[in-house]
């Protein structure tokens, strides 16, 4: 059985995962992809796990999918385990609760993120949407993440186009990250961290690439890879949940300006998509954790290329090297036709 284990020296939990199917470790060790060993294949749909979500052409046609969400065959949680917490002496740790959600975004095998269409990132967000909405329903869940790895520098081993959605019994380290900087920000200034970044990009127009009705797209000013890239609500907005059909619209064009310049930029790179949406506001353990979070947390999306490994410096120091600065990457990105 999976669980969590809590690293007090580094304030973060890990997941001990002993069962977890060894996957290839480089591109040479797959087989080749066919029908008959790809089982996310349209026309292939009873040989998943059952189906949870599905957006289809024509609801009466199984083969007419545009996405499927169904459990990950290898979760890394299960909702079955009890999240029950356990402690020993300066060590903590969790049953390994949770779900662990496949969505299979595409019907062609093996297409690329940055060739996805406007309305495949479209459908692609509305399943995000949905399936938080279902997740955050149980009660015990306290917060759900979305992502999508591309390439095996990404850490995705396995070829049909797929995402992942993973919910958790606490709020995952990085989302808790940014609500409590989001937080500090907002306690200080009385402002959103988020809006003020996005104010200061359309102040300084060098790392804005995009601009559109709802969403807006920038070069961070400190990204952590090469050609990182925000995608974010221009009015501050704290619920990826209530996303409207309209800005569903903008959303799916906006990221397919960025994915499809990355792609030319950087030749179809490996790349990580992750969604950062609000978590829904149970109990916590701080009694005023959820206080004014409304007005202080900014969901996101981020699209992280990876074209390589970290070294020994940014490991132990915490500290990554990027390097190409984003102002010089944001030019170059604005002047792709695509
Ligand atoms: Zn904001």
């Amino acid at each position: 059985m999976n669980e969590f284990r809590y690293q007090p020296l580094y304030d973060q939990w890990v997941v001990i995962a002993p069962n977890r199917v060894r996957k290839p470790s480089s591109k040479t060790e797959q087989p080749p992809q066919t029908q008959i060993n790809d089982p996310f294949m349209t026309g292939f749909e009873s040989k998943t796990p059952s189906e949870i979500y599905a957006i289809r052409e024509n609801p009466s046609i199984a083969a007419s999918w545009k996405t499927r969400v169904f459990p990950n065959k290898f979760p890394l949680l299960a909702l079955e385990t009890p999240p029950v917490l356990s402690m020993n002496g300066v060590y903590s740790s969790i049953g390994g609760f949770g779900a662990h959600e496949m969505v299979i975004d595409q019907q062609k095998p093996n297409k690329h993120l940055c060739l996805f269409s406007a309305e495949e990132f479209k459908n692609l967000m509305l399943t995000f949407r949905d399936r938080f909405s279902a997740l955050y329903q149980d009660q015990r869940i306290a917060s759900v993440m979305a992502f999508k790895n591309q390439g095996a520098k990404a850490g995705n081993h396995i070829r049909h186009s797929h995402s992942q959605i993973v919910a958790l019994p606490f709020i995952a380290p990085n989302l808790a990250k940014q609500i409590e900087t989001s937080r500090e920000h907002y306690n200080r200034v009385g402002r959103c961290l988020l809006c003020d970044q996005i104010a200061g990009e359309e102040d300084e127009k060098l790392r804005v690439l995009v601009r559109g009705r709802y969403f807006i797209a920038f070069a961070p000013f400190a990204p952590r890879y090469e050609f990182e890239t925000w995608i974010a609500p221009i009015v501050h907005n704290g619920a990826f949940t209530q996303l409207t059909k309209d800005a569903l619209n903008d959303l799916g064009e906006t990221l397919e300006w960025c994915a499809s310049r990355l792609g030319i930029a950087m030749e179809n790179p490996d790349i990580n998509l992750t969604l950062f949406a609000e978590p829904p506001k149970r109990d916590h353990r701080k009694a005023d954790y959820f206080h004014h979070i409304d007005r202080f947390f900014h969901w996101h999306i981020e699209l992280l290329p990876r074209s390589r490994a970290s070294d020994g410096f940014e490991l132990s120091s915490g500290c990554l090297i990027n390097p190409i600065a984003p102002e010089v990457y944001a030019s170059y990105l604005k002047e792709i036709v695509v």
